[in-house]
C-alpha cells in the first residue's frame, strides 16, 4: 500500500482478526491498484471545506471555478501524455462509462469484438442493438492479427492487455485490418496503460485511473482527432458536448498525478513486477500458466492446477488476497469466458486462480503468499 506494502493492515476480515494483528497480502492488482500517495497529495486541495476556494464548481466563470478548471486541463494533459499523439480526452466517470461512449457514440451496425474483451466491451456491444462478431483468439490467448474481419463491419475492438490473463494483444496490427475493412478500432487500454506502450493505430481508447494507482470513479476516452461521435450522456454540454456533468476536479488531478507517476517510474515499474514475477514462477513451478508467457503484462499470473478446488482454496486463504477468474466473475460460479476462450474446459477454468502484483507488493509478501498457497494446496490432497 502507499507507503510502502501492499498489505492492508488493519483491514482484517473480522474482528477476531484484527485483533490477532493478521494482515492482508494483496495480490489484485487487475483489480484495483492501491492509490498512489502522490495521487492522493494532488486530490486533497481540491477536496477542501469552505475556507478554501478548492470547491469552486471548475464550470463557473470566477477566479475559484477558473482555478479548478485549470487543475482539470493540467490532469488532461497529463493523461494524454499515456497516449498517442494527435486526439483529445474526454473525462469519464470510469472505464466502462468511457467504452459505453465509444460504441454507442459511433452508432455501430456491426461490431466485432475479441471473445476475451471485459464485459464493459461485450456486453456494451450487444446492448448498442448492432450485429455482433465474436473474433477468436488462440490457445495463447492471442488474437490473429491479419484476421478477416466481415464486410459490412463498422467497429473493431480488441484489448490491448487482458485483465484476466495479461496477454498483450497486436494492436496496431489490428487496427490497421480493421482500417482496411473500413471499420473504426477502438482499443480497451485499461490494464496496459503506463505500464507498455500506448497501443497505436486505434481511433479511440479507454482508459480507468484506478489500474494505474488513481483514484476510482474516473476513466477517459481519447478520440483521434476529426473522429466525432455523439453523446452519451445528455445536459450541460461539458467535455466538448460529449460527456454532461459537472466534473471532479480532485479526481482529474488524481488521474493525472497518477499517470504523470507512471510514466516517469514506467521503467522501474516494470523491473520490478519482472523481479516478481520470475520470483513468482519460480515458487509455484509446478502450476500451468494460463496464456502466453512472452506476450504478456508479467504482472499478471493466470494459473490453473489439475482438480484444484478454488473456492475452498480462497476460504482458507483469508489473509491473500487473489482472485479466481476475473474479479467480475469471481463467485458467480460461472466458468470464466477468457478462459473458457483459449480452449479450457470448465474443469480447468474453475481450478485457475489469477495472482496479480505491482509497484507496491514486496517480493517478502509475494514469497509469504506463494507458501502459503502451497500449503494450502497440499493440504487438499495429492494433485498432479
Ligand atoms: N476493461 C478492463 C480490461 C478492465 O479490467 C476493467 C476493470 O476491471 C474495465 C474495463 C472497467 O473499468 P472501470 O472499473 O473503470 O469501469
Amino acid at each position: 500500500m502507499p507507503g510502502g506494502r501492499s498489505r492492508l493492515r488493519g483491514r482484517p476480515r473480522d474482528g477476531a482478526a484484527a485483533a490477532e494483528g493478521n494482515v492482508l497480502i494483496y495480490l489484485d492488482y487487475q483489480a484495483t491498484t492501491p492509490l498512489a500517495p502522490e495521487a492522493l497529495e494532488a486530490m486533497l486541495p481540491w477536496l477542501g471545506g469552505p475556507e478554501g476556494a478548492g470547491f469552486a464548481n471548475p464550470h463557473s466563470p470566477y477566479r475559484a471555478g477558473r482555478g479548478a478548471a485549470a487543475a482539470i486541463e493540467v490532469a488532461r494533459d497529463r493523461v494524454a501524455a499515456l497516449l498517442p499523439p494527435g486526439g483529445r480526452v474526454i473525462f469519464t466517470g470510469s472505464a466502462t462509462e468511457a467504452l459505453n461512449l465509444a460504441i454507442f457514440g459511433v452508432r455501430p451496425r456491426q461490431i466485432a469484438v475479441s471473445a476475451i474483451e471485459h464485459a464493459a466491451v461485450l456486453d456494451t456491444a450487444r446492448a448498442s442493438g448492432a450485429a455482433v462478431e465474436v473474433i477468436p483468439v488462440d490457445g495463447e490467448g492471442l488474437v490473429d492479427p491479419h484476421i478477416s474481419i466481415a464486410a459490412g463491419t463498422d467497429l473493431v475492438a480488441v484489448m490491448q492487455v487482458n485483465n484476466e490473463i495479461g496477454t498483450i494483444q497486436p494492436v496496431a496490427a489490428l487496427a490497421e485490418t480493421a482500417h482496411q475493412a473500413g471499420a473504426l478500432f477502438l482499443c480497451d487500454a485499461v490494464q496496459g496503460a503506463g505500464k507498455i506502450d500506448p497501443p497505436q493505430g486505434a481511433d479511440m481508447i479507454a482508459l480507468s485511473a484506478h489500474k494505474l494507482y488513481g483514484p476510482k470513479g474516473i476513466g477517459a476516452l481519447w478520440l483521434r482527432d476529426g473522429l466525432e461521435i455523439a453523446p452519451l450522456i445528455h445536459g450541460g454540454g461539458q467535455e466538448q458536448g460529449l460527456r454532461s456533468g459537472t466534473l471532479s476536479p480532485a479526481l482529474c488531478a488524481g488521474f493525472g498525478a497518477a499517470a504523470a507517476l507512471a510514466i516517469a517510474g514506467r521503467v522501474a515499474d516494470a523491473a520490478h513486477v519482472e523481479t516478481l514475477w520470475t520470483r513468482a514462477r519460480a515458487l509455484l513451478a509446478d502450476w500451468t500458466l494460463n496464456g502466453s508467457a512472452e506476450q504478456r503484462w508479467h504482472g499478471n499470473l493466470n494459473l490453473r492446477k489439475p482438480g484444484l478446488d478454488v473456492a475452498r482454496l480462497m476460504s482458507e486463504l483469508r489473509e491473500v488476497a487473489f482472485s479466481a477468474g476475473s474479479a467480475c466473475a469471481s463467485g458467480s460460479g460461472r466458468p470464466s469466458h477468457v478462459l473458457r476462450a483459449i480452449g479450457l474446459d470448465d474443469a480447468s477454468a474453475k481450478s485457475s486462480i489469477r495472482l496479480g502484483f505491482g509497484r507496491y507488493t514486496e517480493a517478502s509478501e509475494l514469497e509469504d503468499a506463494c507458501a502459503l498457497i502451497t500449503a494450502a494446496v497440499a493440504a487438499q490432497g495429492a494433485l498432479t
